[in-house]
């Protein structure tokens, strides 16, 4: 049975070429806009100019340089001059690292206790923040219709969910995403696709509709994702792969079924202390995943092999084995690592990343909350 759910997705999408213009009506005209973006991608792409122009009626200012794994000391610098001049919309233009963390800016803006870090890393409840509206340049990490946001503070990446965060409007204008490059590409592509496992490739297995849904999500981004590689000019593939990107992540396919996360969490740690790209870490930590639960998520697997790559032949164990091979075979396709020795980290790492696991309360992960910290190191010994 379905575990019982109530479901609600705010986020206007104005999605296709042209749609940045629908900013001007979204954002009120009343209001006071700081524009937030990252390092400047947006400048040579054209999406500023298109910004200010649909923000020609507003009064606004902006706040640039929020880096990829959005760190805490940048944004508090934007809180500060929100409280400064009087700010009262965000408006976030970039990936998913910037939405990231115009969420907590906005959390952060409305605090009234001592540190805004508090919410994010002891849990405290986000009581106001400012409202968001996003224009998304990277399809990833579905952060553009959702409640989630990971920040980084030092070497402690934490991941948070709040419905009072989550964006009011987001754009999605495919030709936004012409200017990615190959590994920005890639990253996006084997971001979503993880977001999918992590709430499809779980036991037990009894939703059908939102099984089919994700692996219509699974089989349209292993269909495009190498296209976008070759046929980087192809604007009907980025439109397929953005829009797979937003649903893998937008609450709908994970409604009713319970969800693992234990990929994104031990890739947290990845991130956070050797500074490897989110994406990356999914491919090196899912297949190890998939390795040491294959025994609960026999069903799962199975069906996965089936439904997503047509392996019917075998015995149960050899049809796991050719799913798992399938899976790195697409990952090594989208040209992502799939083994810590391709990142250059070993054995002598895991340490590392279990004191990061257990000092972040990650001790009872996966989709029951049995993987322990003996269990992420044999999923990390795995990864080796
Ligand atoms: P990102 O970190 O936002 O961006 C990566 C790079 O891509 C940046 O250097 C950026 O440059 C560049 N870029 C973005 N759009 C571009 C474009 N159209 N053309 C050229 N370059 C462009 O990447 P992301 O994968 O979207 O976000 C990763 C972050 O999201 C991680 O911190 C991850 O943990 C988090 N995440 C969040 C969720 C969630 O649900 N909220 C889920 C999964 C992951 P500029 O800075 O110059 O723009
Ligand atoms: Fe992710």
């Amino acid at each position: 049975m379905m575990n019982p759910f109530s479901y609600h997705n705010p986020t206007r999408i104005h999605f296709g070429e042209g749609q940045i213009a629908a900013i001007t009506n979204e954002i009120p005209k009343s209001s006071k806009v700081m524009v937030l973006y990252g390092g400047g991608s947006i400048k040579a792409n054209g999406v500023y100019d298109q910004v200010v122009k649909a923000l020609s009626e507003h009064q606004w200012i902006e706040f640039s340089g929020i880096e990829p794994n959005p760190q805490y000391d940048t944004l508090m610098k934007a809180v500060e001059q929100i409280k400064a001049e009087g700010v009262d919309y965000l408006l976030a233009v970039g990936g998913g690292s910037v939405v990231d963390g115009t969420k907590f800016v906005a959390a952060a803006a409305c605090y009234e206790g001592q540190d805004p870090w508090d919410m994010w890393s002891k849990g405290i409840s986000v009581k106001h923040a400012l409202p968001i509206g996003c224009i998304l340049t990277l399809p990833a990490t579905g952060s553009e219709s959702n409640k989630a946001s990971v920040v980084s503070r030092g070497n402690d990446k934490i991941g948070y969910m709040s419905s009072k965060i989550q964006p009011v409007f987001a754009v999605l204008d495919p030709t936004t995403t012409l200017s990615l490059s190959p590994r920005q590409i890639s990253n996006g592509v084997v971001d979503a696709y993880v977001h999918v496992m992590e709430q499809y490739l779980t036991f037990p297995v009894d939703a059908k509709v939102q099984d089919r849904f994700a692996e219509g999500l699974l089989l349209t981004l292993i269909e495009e994702g190498p296209k976008a590689l070759t046929n980087p000019d192809d604007l009907a593939v980025r439109a397929n792969i953005m829009w797979s990107a937003t649903q893998a992540l937008n609450g709908l396919i994970g409604v009713g079924v319970p969800q693992d996360w234990v990929t994104h969490m031990i890739g947290h740690e990845l991130t956070g202390n050797y500074g490897i790209d989110h994406a990356r870490t999914l491919s090196i930590v899912l297949p190890a995943v998939m390795k040491e639960r294959r025994q609960e998520k026999a069903a799962k697997l199975l069906q996965y092999a089936e439904r997503i790559f047509g392996i019917t032949e075998g015995s149960d164990d050899e049809r796991i084995d050719a799913a798992i091979a399938k899976t790195e075979a697409f990952f090594k396709a989208m040209q992502v690592p799939t083994r810590l020795k391709d990142v250059e980290l070993g054995e002598s790492d895991i340490d590392v990343l279990l004191s990061g696991l257990e000092k972040h309360g990650m001790t009872a992960l996966g989709e029951h909350g049995k993987i322990g910290i003996a269990d992420s190191e044999a999923i990390l010994r795995t990864a080796l």
